[in-house]
């Protein structure tokens, strides 16, 4: 073996951001603050230097390398400089999820020691009704005006930044140390924290600019609706200021008239949202002008196959799937439509992904044997590559782990060109007399009857199956649907077994701190008796 003569300079988030600020130092960020507002816009070469003064008022108020900073924030450019100062002064970033129960909320700072929390003025009474829990927090950074009452002595974000110079030192940092962490939402027992490497950062954002994937570059301007808590945005702010694409940040303006507005006044060409916010715009804002948008990346649960057939025709806009988890960056697939495809592009736009280059996937059996790619075999899906991680912070699980590759707990097939198919969550399978059920495909199904706006489906207990699927309805404003009507209309689209007996009307199904379909309440609001229940 020779010896490579190649250079070894750490991959830094350090050099996206300084690559950013100098080559890319007209784009921008937009940050909506209100219909009746100005959009507030800066470029990155402003951004650069407040991100040296943040970084010199971090270290003043006593952060060094390896300490947690917490961000409390909604999408802003503010969070954007703390994605850039904390990492690249040597600390980590831990994006706090707002919507998180206050008890998993002090759970996650005090298991990760923060020391400084930034937080948004307008969200600090939430971080106020856990301060006297919090262990390690000695600073807490506000930004803006509003009721910071029990949070205990505050300092204000700008006095802090008008107080330094541009021009910071940064440390040289090793790859593999911490750049930031963020924690699952915990639908079962407490989050776990998974910590993203500099060089993990560096290698995902890299997959992220790809024309496999996102094709994130110079040109494009990305509305971020997906929160930076949520798996660092699905990568997509590191990617922008990388390739020097703009930003739009919509803070807490995430509701359907807003989102439409900010589109029409700031023109974006890409997006990224959970499908529950992109079925509020549709339902609620049909008439919104979404002609600048070239595709919006749609993940963190399955993309309804009339979600995307909806923003075809009433948007004209492309809704492309995406698959991935807090453990995995988070991409981890993409359901592009592949050269090889001769037939209707749903035959692929409809599954949950191809897997990324960069990273393996594998689907095993209860007994971990290693099943085939046929598009048939059904196991749980496990991955591995640079930017999945390898354990849990501080929490060892290794039932989560299999040979060096990481378990998702999601359970799916996967056919030969490396598209994976997504039946369901492990934990939300439903086991009909020893049979599976998928959710997810009875979801689908559902929600493309014109009349149903919402449906989420779960395994409830059944004398002589065990398991039988309840399905939860909520139907359109305008919509009127029978059971008999929704059953018959799922006669004709799945397995006759699979026909639910038991089925509800709600007003709302319930939502994860993340937006997606909460089954966990659903099961147990079933089971307090709470749901009124037709059964046929
Ligand atoms: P949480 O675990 O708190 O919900 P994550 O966003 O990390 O937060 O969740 C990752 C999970 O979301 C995946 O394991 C998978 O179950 C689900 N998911 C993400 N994207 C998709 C998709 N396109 N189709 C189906 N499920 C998805």
């Amino acid at each position: 073996m020779i010896t490579s003569t190649m250079q070894a300079d750490d991959l830094s988030i350090t050099h996206i951001f300084q690559h950013g600020r100098k080559i890319h130092a007209d784009s921008e960020i937009l940050t909506y603050n209100g219909p009746d507002e100005p959009i507030h816009s800066m470029t990155f070469a402003e951004i650069g230097d407040r991100v040296d003064q943040l970084a010199a008022a971090l270290s003043k108020l006593g952060v060094n390398v390896g300490d947690r900073v917490g961000t409390f924030m909604w999408n802003n450019h503010r969070h954007m400089e703390a994605y850039l100062a904390i990492p690249c002064m040597g600390a980590v970033l831990h994006t706090l999820n707002i919507r998180l129960f206050p008890e998993q909320l002090a759970y996650v700072i005090n298991h990760a020691e923060d020391k400084v929390i930034i937080v948004d003025a307008s969200i600090a009474p939430l971080l106020a009704k856990v301060r006297e829990q919090l262990t390690t927090v000695e600073h807490i950074i506000v930004c803006g005006e509003g009721d910071t009452s029990g949070l205990g002595a505050t300092v204000d974000y700008e006095e802090l930044l008008a107080a330094e110079e541009p021009g910071y030192d940064y440390p040289i940092v090793d790859e593999r140390s911490a750049a930031a962490m963020c924690y699952t939402s915990g639908t079962t027992g407490n989050p776990k924290g998974v910590a993203y490497s500099h060089r993990s950062t560096w290698i995902h954002s890299l997959a992220v600019t790809s024309s496999q994937t996102l094709s994130v570059n110079e040109d494009e301007r990305i509305l971020l609706i997906v929160p930076q808590f949520h798996a660092n945005a699905w990568g997509m702010p590191y990617a922008a200021w990388w390739v020097g694409c703009d930003l739009v940040m919509p803070q807490q303006f995430l509701q359907a008239g807003p989102v439409a507005d900010i589109i029409e006044a700031t023109r974006p060409t890409i997006s990224g949202a959970v499908p529950t916010v992109l079925a509020d715009l549709l339902h609620n804002r049909p008439d919104a002008d979404l002609s600048s948008i070239r595709y919006i990346v749609c993940g963190g649960s399955a993309v309804p196959r009339s979600l995307m057939e909806s923003y075809d025709e009433v948007f004209d806009t492309e809704v492309v799937q995406a698959w991935g988890m807090t453990e995995t960056s988070p991409l981890g697939a993409i359901a592009r439509v592949p050269r090889t495809n001769s037939g209707d592009p749903f035959d692929y736009r409809v599954k949950t992904g191809r897997v990324l280059p960069g990273v393996e996937i594998r689907i095993c059996a209860d007994d971990g044997s290693v099943l085939p790619w046929d598009g048939d075999a059904v196991g749980e899906i496990e991955i591995r590559g640079p930017w999945i991680t390898g354990a849990y912070y501080l929490d060892p699980t290794e039932e989560k782990f299999h040979d060096g590759w990481l378990r998702t707990g999601d359970v799916g097939a996967i056919d030969k060109e490396g598209f994976i198919q997504i039946t369901d969550r492990a934990k939300d399978v439903i086991k009909s007399g020893g049979e599976w059920i998928s959710s997810v495909d009875l979801e689908n199904e559902l929600m493309g009857h014109p009349a149903v706006r919402e449906a989420a489906v779960v395994g409830v207990p059944d004398d002589r199956w065990d398991e039988r699927p309840l399905a939860c309805i909520v139907l359109n404003e305008d919509g009127s649907a029978t059971v008999d009507d929704l059953s018959a209309y799922l006669t004709d689209r799945v397995a006759k077994w699979w026909l639910p007996e038991r089925w509800t009307f709600i007003d709302e199904i319930p939502k994860t701190s993340v937006g997606k379909f909460s089954k966990k309440d659903l099961r147990a609001s079933y089971a307090s008796g709470e749901l009124e229940v037709e059964t046929i």
